[in-house]
């Protein structure tokens, strides 16, 4: 399998109440097309960081990113809106993902009109994808503040994934939701595992949610990749105190 996403010796220092933090420290790791990977770690960790740089929202000190084999370090905002053809970020707080002031449905097919795809094609895809992520049809009418957490949650998964793109990267997309609704975006993630051929970066504090979901995990400690493995391999033989801490909190 070829490798989709390589991250090479990332680094990425912040200067919090006048003082330097390194919130990235050497940070390397590669992904496989198709692959379903996780990221895992407590608060602070990196990992949101680590979705910045690859979406190129935020420049490393040091490092470079590769994305299809193409370097995609420091690309300029004309450059990164070609990529988000291929790369797709969905963040915790669904109402993040759009602009308040615009209703759903025109968010949705944002994208695919920038690709030059007409609106009367673009919007017979919208419904479709309305109808794979389970909102109504009508929802496109309304205002982000106008429909649940949840929905919100599943029109943004709509909208990342109209693009066809090959990288989702979810970064806590059911942290802002209450456990049953969790449930239900855990599942039509999977269900869109299944259906569409994308390659996956599922990035939680929640280890039980990666189990479920992910092949591989990487377990972020202080901005360092601090263990790595299959998801089972991790789970049954941490190797680290920190990740068994992990473990111990959402799994025993
Ligand atoms: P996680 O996603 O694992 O919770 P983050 O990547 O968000 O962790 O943050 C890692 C560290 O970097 C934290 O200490 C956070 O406070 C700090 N950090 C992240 N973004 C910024 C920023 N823009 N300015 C200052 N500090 C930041």
């Amino acid at each position: 399998m070829n490798t989709i996403l390589e991250l090479k010796d990332i680094s990425k220092t912040f200067t919090k109440k006048n003082t330097l933090h390194k919130a990235l420290d050497d940070v390397s790791f590669t992904m496989k097309e198709g692959e379903c990977l996780g990221i895992v770690g407590e608060s602070g960790s990196g990992k949101s960081t680590v979705a910045k740089i690859i979406t190129c929202l935020e420049r490393p000190d040091n490092g470079s990113i590769y994305f299809k084999g193409k370097d995609i370090t420091g690309l300029t905002r004309k450059e990164r809106k070609k990529l988000y053809k291929n790369m797709q970020l969905i963040f915790q707080m669904p109402v993040d993902s759009f602009n308040p002031r615009i209703k759903l449905g025109s968010s949705i097919i944002e994208g695919m009109l920038n690709q030059g795809i007409s609106k009367s094609d673009a919007k017979l895809r919208m419904y479709g994808f309305l109808d794979l992520v389970g909102i109504p049809r009508e929802y496109a009418l309304k205002y982000p503040h106008e429909v649940s957490g949840g929905e919100c949650q599943r029109a943004a998964i709509a909208r990342a994934i109209m693009t066809s793109p090959d990288l989702l990267i979810c970064d806590e997309v059911t942290s802002a939701l209450d456990v049953t609704v969790q449930k239900q975006i855990i599942e039509l993630l999977d269900k869109l595992k299944k259906e569409q051929s994308m390659s996956y970066l599922f990035i939680s504090h929640d280890i039980a949610l990666v189990q479920q979901f992910c092949d591989r995990v990487l377990v972020m400690y202080q901005g360092q990749i601090v263990e790595e493995g299959t998801v089972d391999q991790v789970i049954m033989n941490p190797k680290e105190e920190y990740t068994k801490k992990l473990i111990d909190a959402v799994l025993l």
